[in-house]
């Protein structure tokens, strides 16, 4: 009786660590802050879907969305209220995804990205007008904005099908440049790489 005591305790013990685990796993993919899917977990999303798309020649798009003049909104309101607003717009683009396919993530501070599988630019601009709406309707004031009274975001789109001249990165690169390019424009926008084919 002992002996299946300790049998059944070392079982347990093992089946608890296991658990353990798997929770440190999921915790590794996740922003402490905003409890959404982290920059590690991105990449690893891009990565594989890329090489999906590449082998099913469909188009792979790449939101960035980055808060408007959100150093000045922590100078004016502190980081306390600058984490809340972080925590705020990642529910809201949270609730904008309809497909279960499609992903946000915290991409760097104040900076978030969207994965939207088998989406031209056309399908991401919907969704990037429904961010823009919803960050509205949440209506968070930022009297250190230089064009609105509350807290808005600008947006860069990009889609490719994949080719053996582009990788991932390339995607990245031409949705930051969109990002730059909303930026300029006067932000509270969205800018949208077009690429010929796509
Ligand atoms: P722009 O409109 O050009 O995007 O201007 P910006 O002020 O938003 O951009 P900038 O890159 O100059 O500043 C980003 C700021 O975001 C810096 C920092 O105060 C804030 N920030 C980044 N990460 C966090 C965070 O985790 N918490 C808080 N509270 N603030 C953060
Ligand atoms: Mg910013
Ligand atoms: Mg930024």
């Amino acid at each position: 009786l002992v002996m299946a005591r300790d049998v059944s305790e070392r079982y347990l013990a093992a089946q608890k660590l296991e658990e353990a685990n798997q929770e440190l796993e999921r915790l590794s993919f996740i922003d402490g802050l905003t409890q959404i899917s982290n920059r590690r977990r991105f990449d690893e999303q891009l990565d594989l879907l890329w090489h999906i798309h590449n082998r099913e020649q469909q188009p792979l798009a790449i939101m960035l969305c980055d808060i408007d003049y959100f150093k000045g909104f922590n100078d004016l309101y502190g980081h306390q209220k600058g984490d809340e607003a972080l925590i705020g717009v990642a529910q809201a683009f949270k609730s904008v995804i309809t497909r279960s396919s499609d992903c946000v993530a915290r991409y760097g501070g104040e900076e978030f990205a969207f994965l939207l599988p088998n989406t031209t630019v056309q399908g991401a601009e919907v969704l990037a007008q429904r961010i823009h709406a919803e960050v509205i309707r949440m209506a968070i004031p930022h009297k250190r904005s230089e064009i609105s009274a509350n807290i808005t975001v600008s947006i860069g789109v990009a889609s490719l099908i994949p080719k053996p001249e582009h990788s991932a990165e390339t995607l990245v690169a031409l949705a930051d440049n969109a990002l730059y390019q909303a930026k300029a424009n006067g932000r509270n926008q969205t800018s949208i790489h077009h690429t010929s084919g796509n």
